[in-house]
């Protein structure tokens, strides 16, 4: 465990570090840690981490609102590294609760925030009282309003347990997003196919749309809200 200020010190050293020599570290030193896949290019860190510690937990949030290509996707990435990737699922009651109160698409009315909410965010929480760690690809330019300071390492506050800390991994922090691709296709990664389509930033498939040309990544997610509330609260501390 780590308290605010050794995670601070060790940012320091971390962020001049490469992606795998970060990925290396928090391997090696958190035993309980879990790789947070989305279905997207993040495919990188599994990459990388299923090199270091085949075994590695991974898992995903199953809002039931992916693409199918997303979800034949994470398939093809659990058959590709045969590792076990946790799904977690919402909670039935709430979902039923909102969709049967608000409808299917509440969040083109009154943001994402209670969708994601229950959708996503209770299954993160729930799940990261499980670990002592977690890993992110969070990247600084994935969104200039609310991304552009993330650490390499940080201390995550917002989904500690009681009285614990809660260490969060973004090795992918300082790497732009053609340094990903290159990547993956140096490693032949597989990826999800969505991306040959004009998709860059992939999320569920009513808050996700492809961008054109000039256009920035978040610019295909949830569009019809203000650039700096683009976060859907996994990374609470994005939102100043
Ligand atoms: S991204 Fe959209 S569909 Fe997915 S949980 Fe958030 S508001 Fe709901």
């Amino acid at each position: 465990m780590t308290d605010t200020i050794a995670t601070l010190d060790l940012e320091r050293e971390l962020a001049t570090q490469s992606p795998h020599r970060i990925m290396r570290y928090a391997l090696e030193n958190y035993e309980n840690i879990a790789i947070s896949f989305s279905g997207a290019e993040d495919v990188a860190l599994v990459d990388m981490a299923s090199r270091i510690r085949p075994d590695v937990q991974v898992f995903c949030l199953d809002t039931g609102r992916l693409h199918a290509e997303t979800y034949q996707f994470i398939e093809q990435v659990r058959k590709h590294y045969g590792i076990n990737i946790d799904i977690l699922s919402p909670d039935g009651d709430a979902v039923r609760k909102l969709v049967s109160e608000k409808g299917l698409f509440s969040f083109y009315e009154d943001t994402h925030k209670e969708c994601c909410g229950i959708r996503k965010i209770a299954p993160l929480r729930k799940k990261l009282l499980e670990v002592d760690a977690w890993i992110t690809g969070q990247r600084k330019d994935q969104s200039p309003g609310t991304r552009s300071d993330i650490p390499v390492i940080q201390d995550d506050q917002a989904f500690a347990r009681e009285g614990e800390s809660l260490t969060k991994f973004n090795p992918l922090a300082n790497w732009s997003s053609e340094e990903v691709w290159a990547y993956i296709r140096a490693y032949e990664v597989p990826y999800n196919p969505l991306h040959d389509r004009g998709f860059i930033s992939i999320g569920c498939e009513p808050c996700t749309k492809p961008v054109g040309p000039g256009q920035h990544e978040r610019e295909g997610r949830w569009w019809w809200e203000e650039a700096t509330k683009k976060e859907c609260g996994l990374h609470a501390s994005n939102i100043g």
